[in-house]
């Protein structure tokens, strides 16, 4: 597979039978059928109902109830695609840091658990964003990060941790200090909500340094080279 504008899947949920997902590359169109949120970096999700048409309601995180596939949006955010074995409902989730910290994957998780699930039948992959080789934050976020009470094993690096496996340069340090591990946080969200650490799926693609060009929103602000939007959307099958 080219590691340059591949459609990219989760090992672990490509090991559940009944669903189908993707983390599409930029700029590709989720399905036509999928719901979605208007997204504002909330805590806010809905039924999938509610969310089809795409973008009519404001919502960052969208359950599926039913067969319609639930997509999000990305550039540097982590989109999170989560599945519950026992009642075969799905997630899609869209979680930035101010998403994150405003509490959007444990109220998803939350209305999971309402909906039947149990916390290890729920089976999650966070798709590509930005990751601490290319996320520097300044010590004003990170003490705002220390003070939230959802974050409670905030992880980052004091040196700019080299990432082998990036195919362009990755970010250039501005205030050099607090690099900030974001797919981290997300899954320490998740493990907080009692999911089993061998049922969260973490893709190792920073898309400042590793995705396809124009992934990356933050790269755009660095390089002006343009940025689209990355989908990723899951379904269960009929
Ligand atoms: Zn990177």
């Amino acid at each position: 597979m080219s590691d340059l504008s591949p459609v990219r899947t989760s090992a672990l949920l490509s090991s559940l039978g009944w669903l189908d997902h993707a983390f599409l590359p930029a700029g590709a169109a989720p399905p036509e059928e999928a719901a979605g949120g208007l997204q504002r970096h909330t805590a806010t999700v809905v039924t999938a109902e509610e969310a089809f048409p795409r973008k009519q309601r404001e919502a960052d995180g969208v359950i599926a109830t039913g067969t319609r596939p639930v997509a999000v949006y990305t550039a540097d955010c982590l989109p999170v695609l989560i599945a519950d074995a026992r009642q075969r409902n799905v997630a899609a989730v869209h979680a930035g840091l101010k998403g994150a910290l405003a509490g959007i994957l444990p109220q998803a998780v939350g209305k999971l658990l309402e909906a039947g699930a149990t916390p290890d039948s729920l089976f999650v992959a966070i798709g590509p964003a930005i990751a601490p080789c290319c996320y520097e934050l300044g010590e004003e976020m990170l003490n705002t990060i220390l003070a939230n009470p959802l974050a409670t094993a905030p992880r980052w690096f004091s040196v700019q941790p080299m990432n082998e496996r990036a195919v362009r340069p990755q970010a250039r340090a501005v205030n050099q200090g607090v690099w900030f591990d974001l797919p981290a946080l997300g899954k320490q969200m998740l493990l907080d909500k009692g999911i089993p650490a061998a049922q969260i799926d973490v893709l190792p693609v920073c898309t400042y340094c590793c995705a396809e060009a124009q992934s990356s929103y933050r790269r755009n602000t660095h390089y002006a080279d343009g940025y689209a939007l990355r989908h990723a959307w899951i379904q269960r099958k009929a």
